[in-house]
């Protein structure tokens, strides 16, 4: 299963946004957006217009970025979308809002997306009881995500629920969590309204129009 194991910072850097890919770091004063304001690269800090197509592809990139998904299971993702009732933007939205990583992440139980998509990928979460390695499942509501028993001592798991414990920041509304159990319920398809990402998804649909 391919995945991007680049700098992820970069990928910051490059749209000119805290996309907040690395855990606790995004929210200190390491964070490589805050300290440089350009594009990576030798030529990053050449500002030149952009065309309406290179609006619509970094709005793309920078979707692609936030949820760890590389260009092919992002077009599967919204060719589902595509098909669903409805805005096509806002079903994309949702179908990569309700990936099991990010439903980890979302939790408290991983501090980024990446840490959560490793959680998954090495066994230490349950799917309705059952262990549950792929990151790309799409849950629904009244799906039940767990942490496996011998693995709620990891450090980094604790670390990251005692962090979202004590800064209130990761779980929505639409999430029930119990982080002493380790365990969270999907109790609705979230609203685009509450799904804080700065994306213009619009912009992505109209390019995959073209
Ligand atoms: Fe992005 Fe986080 Fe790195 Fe800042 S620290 S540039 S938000 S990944």
């Amino acid at each position: 299963m391919a995945r991007y194991t680049g700098p992820a910072c970069r990928l910051c850097r490059r749209e000119g946004e805290k996309l907040y890919l690395k855990g606790e770091r995004c929210y200190s004063d390491k964070c490589a957006v805050d300290k440089r304001k350009t594009a990576p690269g030798q030529h990053g800090n050449v500002r030149s217009k952009m065309s309406d197509f290179g609006i619509q592809l970094r709005q793309k990139q920078r979707l692609k970025r936030i949820y760890n998904v590389l260009e092919a299971p992002f077009r599967r993702i919204f060719q589902i979308a595509v098909q669903a009732k409805g805005k096509t933007g806002e079903a994309l939205i949702q179908n990569l809002e309700l990936r099991l990583d990010n439903i980890v992440y979302r939790s408290g139980f991983a501090s980024s997306r990446r840490a959560s998509r490793q959680l998954v990928r090495h066994n230490h979460i349950l799917l309705n009881g059952k262990r549950c390695n792929m990151p790309s499942c799409v849950l629904k509501p009244t799906d039940v995500v767990s942490v496996v028993e011998s693995s709620k001592s990891i450090p980094a798991v604790l670390a990251s629920t005692e962090s979202c414990k004590r800064d209130g920041h990761g779980v929505p509304a639409w999430l029930k969590a119990d982080h002493v159990a380790m365990t969270c319920q999907v109790l609705a398809v979230p609203p685009r309204e509450d799904i804080h990402i700065p994306v213009r998804e619009q912009l992505v649909v109209e390019l995959y129009s073209k």
